[in-house]
């Protein structure tokens, strides 16, 4: 991959420690210069102490804006002037603009989630859905789903308290959906897919790592009415889904939140769609996994 880097090239860079394994300077580099777009997207690994001054950096440098990655997303939002409602609702920013000086906070995972469920047609209002998992990647996407008119959200992890937290920070800003949470175990998952439309896997269960695992001991509990979508893509069919596939349900991926969380930051800098099919098609091709 080549770059003609101008006076006039715009950077936007990405901060978070480690940094090293990140896809997501692949895929904006590779929109940019599918589109021919005048921007270069920098990977920057930076400690937690360090974070202020990397924010100062970006200013100084007039950086178009920035992604933030674990550990910082949460912490970011202290150095922000500003934060878009669903950031502040989920309590962290993964998408920064530098609008003149003035940094502006977002969050793009949630909508990035509910875009790639709506691509495969999917939609959100009236529907009820299971989230295995409460972590930062849960958060996201249940507080998306509220907001976007879910009917009955249940929360089942391993710690509940998280669980709790998340129905918690819900029910104080989004009170017309019904939240439920429980604990991670097969005989509650059993029960509550039952009556549900979509499961959503947000464990590290099942990821490279940990492939030959997954949060399902029977596959006999999938109804194969139920819609699986897992945010693991790295393997692009875990373990679950082969479990849920086994069932004939309908099953999902994680590439698409991977892309669709992208896209919209993508749109945010540049003010243009990114590519989302050819990136799709090409950004896992030189790679081993996937
Ligand atoms: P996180 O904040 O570290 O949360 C990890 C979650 O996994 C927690 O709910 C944790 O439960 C659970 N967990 C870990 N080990 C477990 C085990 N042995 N048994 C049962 N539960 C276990 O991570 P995250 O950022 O939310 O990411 C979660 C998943 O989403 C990962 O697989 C990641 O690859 C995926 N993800 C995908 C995208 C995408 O764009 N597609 C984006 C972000 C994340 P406890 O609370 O009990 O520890």
């Amino acid at each position: 991959m080549s770059y003609m880097i101008t006076d006039e090239t715009k950077l936007i860079g990405i901060i978070g420690t480690p940094i090293k394994q990140s896809f997501s300077p692949k895929i904006h580099n590779r929109a940019f210069q599918y589109l021919n777009l005048n921007y270069i997207y920098i990977p920057f690994d930076v400690l937690q102490q360090d974070l202020p001054k990397a924010v100062e950096a970006m200013k100084s440098l007039s950086f178009r804006g920035f992604n933030v990655t674990m550990p910082h997303k949460r912490e970011i939002m202290a150095y922000l002037d500003e934060v878009s409602e669903d950031a502040r609702i989920i309590g962290a920013v993964n998408t920064v603009v530098n609008q003149n000086g003035k940094l502006v906070g977002y969050n793009t995972d949630g909508k990035g989630y509910v875009q790639s469920l709506e691509d495969e047609g999917i939609y959100v209002k009236d529907r009820t859905f299971v989230i295995a998992g409460a972590g930062g990647a849960a958060r996201s996407v249940a507080v998306q789903l509220a907001l976007d008119g879910a009917k009955k959200i249940t929360i089942l992890n391993r710690t509940i308290e998280k669980a709790h937290d998340i129905a918690q920070v819900i029910g104080k800003s989004i009170p017309n959906v019904h939240i439920e949470v429980n604990c991670l175990e097969n005989k509650i998952l059993a029960k509550t897919v039952e009556e549900a439309d979509v499961l959503i896997h947000s464990t590290s269960l099942g990821m490279y790592s940990m492939r030959e695992r997954s949060i399902i001991e029977d596959e006999r509990i999938l109804p194969s009415n139920l819609v699986v979508s897992d945010l693991i893509y790295n393997p692009a069919k875990t373990k679950l889904l082969q479990q849920a596939e086994n069932r004939g349900c309908k099953t999902i991926n994680g590439l698409g939140m991977l892309i669709g969380q992208a896209a919209i930051a993508f749109e945010l800098w540049t003010e243009v769609a990114m590519p989302i099919g050819y990136i799709k098609s090409t950004v896992f091709m030189d790679e081993d996994e996937v």
